[in-house]
């Protein structure tokens, strides 16, 4: 896109710090529903199953959880199996070898350092083995206490289109998103972006002209 448009479009919508109140408020009332699609019923469930949402789609690893949740209820149970069989357990999740190695190294973790609870805190979150900074994220979102704003695909993509940022690198785009962002919308903004970029503003074929948010976009093409 030539500069100049570019610029002109920027111009046209307005500073984004006038425009993410309505952004959000718009996209609240277009996806109710927007939530965490994996499926879980404790700290422990939500952890194992973000972990296991490495490389994968949330569909999949609903589909493997069910069952692995009724086999294994406490972090113990993942060390008391050989490691072979938590492998086959998470088989269809793929990068299986590597995931059950991350699995048994937080468990582990978690017994012996944590009481056998999941920490809040993403400081905490990130010492254990296998959890990077955008996992430590989501499960300290979907606890309740967000220390930071998810990137995934469809929150850069957007943040990108709608004007916030500019930047490449997720974490370059979270420092960006943090400082527009009201804090009480931490947890929230990803989801709704996300179910956004999945529902509308698809990557290949956005469809501005449905859009609720066209008239905040620089990028819409209507
Ligand atoms: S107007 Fe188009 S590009 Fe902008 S957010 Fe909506 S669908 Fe995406």
């Amino acid at each position: 896109m030539p500069r100049s448009y570019v610029h002109e479009a920027r111009k046209r919508v307005g500073p984004k710090r006038a425009r993410i109140r309505p952004i959000i408020e718009r996209l609240e009332r277009a996806h109710p529903d927007a939530t965490i699609a994996l499926r879980s019923e404790s700290p422990l469930q939500l952890l194992v199953a973000v972990m296991l949402s490495a490389q994968t789609t949330d569909v999949n690893v609903n589909r493997v959880t069910p069952a692995l949740f009724a086999k294994y209820k406490r972090p113990e149970d993942y060390l008391a199996v050989p490691r072979e069989e938590l492998e086959r357990d998470i088989y269809a999740t793929g990068f299986f070898r590597q995931k059950a190695r991350s699995l048994r190294g937080t468990m582990k973790m978690l017994v012996e350092e944590f009481d056998g609870e999941v920490p809040r805190s993403i400081d905490e979150l990130v010492r254990l083995p296998g959890v990077a900074r955008k996992t430590a994220n989501v499960v300290a979102a979907e606890l309740g206490n967000p220390q930071g704003i998810v990137v995934d695909t469809h929150v850069r993509r957007l943040s990108q289109r709608l004007g916030l940022t500019r930047q490449e690198d997720p974490v370059k785009i979270e420092r960006d998103l943090i400082k527009l962002v009201p804090r009480e919308d931490w947890g929230r903004f990803p989801h709704l972006l996300i179910w956004h970029g999945r529902r509308v503003c698809i990557a290949r074929r956005p469809l501005c002209e449905v859009c609720v948010i066209n008239d905040l976009c620089p990028a819409s093409r209507v």
